[in-house]
């Protein structure tokens, strides 16, 4: 139930299941128990009120749509990180949360895929290929998954129940574990790479590759693909870590003036600086997410020039009446801008 003035609605955890020592799931239903509406793959977008600092962050959903009447996401700890152990050590059943709409382009619907599908993940990007799979599964989709996750060890596999549930319960659903350190026979002892993918796919290089984890575990997983002769067309990932380089972009001195009017702000803005970190660093409160232009949470109405990269989850009515995504626009003229 958003509002014109408010993209977030409430959630209710209503039930949390601690998968590791860092790793928990968190169930919510809607205040009206009215159906998500979401599509595999896709994420929330949660505030979250830190010792009184709004934080804004994307949890993948790890339910499947096909249930709607809860979802799921599953979060793992950062090290030192300001939210996922704030809700891991808070979160519970009865808490609320508010949340923005599920978006996110990382599904089965808007990217090509075939009927053969590897879902590699590590770590916490489980979450998203954990939605397809039960997706697919539930749906009894005609599709043969070959799952396989990667972790540390076995106290670190995240929704293993799950995953066993699953290789048990459907013949075209197959699941590889592969842990640094493992006792357990049915577990692959290593790290992947280019004998063990060539070992576990010796054949079918059309096979479609969803893909989600931490970058140096994507990045080898995208070389092993590409080296092995898979189509890359038929290549997805998701990263869960804002890219470095969007960061990184130098000055060129060139600067323009922006107004924000609404909070009494005016500043320059370098044409290389995206307007997001501008509006942040001007004191202007822009809710941003995943900042690298899909989420949809730093939207901003732009009265003047802009370069935009990204126009993700904007509509083309938004588009014509001026909004942008900040994080994913730069000024090429003096700008006006409405939050
Ligand atoms: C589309 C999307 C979906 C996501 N889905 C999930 C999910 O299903 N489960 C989940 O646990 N997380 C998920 N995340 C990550 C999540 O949004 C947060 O970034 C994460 O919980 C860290 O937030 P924090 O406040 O604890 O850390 P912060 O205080 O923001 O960061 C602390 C430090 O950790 C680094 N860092 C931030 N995120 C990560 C990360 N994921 N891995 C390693 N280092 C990091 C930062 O660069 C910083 O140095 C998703 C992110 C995106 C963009």
């Amino acid at each position: 139930m958003q509002t014109e003035s408010s993209p977030f609605e409430p959630l209710i955890c209503i039930n949390r299941i601690d998968e590791t020592a860092d790793a928990a799931t968190f169930e919510f239903k809607k205040i009206d128990d009215s159906l998500f509406e979401y599509k595999a793959g896709q994420f929330l977008t949660f505030e979250v009120d830190v010792a009184g600092e709004l934080e804004y962050r994307a949890y993948s959903l790890s339910s499947t749509p096909s249930k709607p009447q809860t979802a799921a996401v599953t979060i793992k700890r950062v090290a030192g990180g300001k939210v996922s152990n704030y809700l891991l050590d808070n979160l519970q059943a009865g808490f609320a949360l508010p949340a923005m709409a599920p978006a996110g382009e990382f599904t089965l619907e808007d990217n090509q895929s075939t009927t053969e599908l590897l879902l590699m993940s590590a770590g916490s990007g489980i979450t998203p290929c954990m939605s397809m799979a039960r997706w697919l599964l539930d749906t009894q989709q005609q599709v043969n998954i070959h799952f396989i996750y990667s972790a540390r060890s076995e106290a670190d596999v995240i929704m293993a129940d799950t995953l066993d549930a699953l290789n048990e319960q459907y013949d075209n659903f197959s699941l590889t574990r592969i842990l640094e350190q493992t006792d357990n026979p049915n577990d692959i002892q290593g790290m992947l790479d280019a004998p063990l993918f060539e070992k576990l796919i010796p054949d079918n290089r059309g096979r479609t590759i969803f893909t989600c984890g931490p970058a140096p575990y994507m990045q080898a997983v995208e070389h092993l693909a590409e080296s092995m002769g898979f189509d890359m067309a038929l290549f997805h990932k998701e990263s869960f870590v804002p890219e470095a380089a969007d960061n990184e972009t130098s000055e060129s001195g060139v600067n323009y003036q922006v107004a924000a009017p609404q909070y009494g702000k005016n500043f320059v803005v370098d044409e290389n600086q995206s307007l997001l970190d501008a509006l942040e660093a001007a004191g202007v409160p822009i809710i941003s997410a995943c900042r690298t232009g899909f989420c949809g949470a730093c939207k901003c109405k732009v009265t003047g020039e802009v370069q935009s990269s990204s126009q993700e989850t904007l509509t083309a009515e938004q588009i014509e009446q001026g909004y942008v995504l900040s994080c994913s626009a730069k000024a090429s003229s003096d700008l006006v801008v409405e939050i």
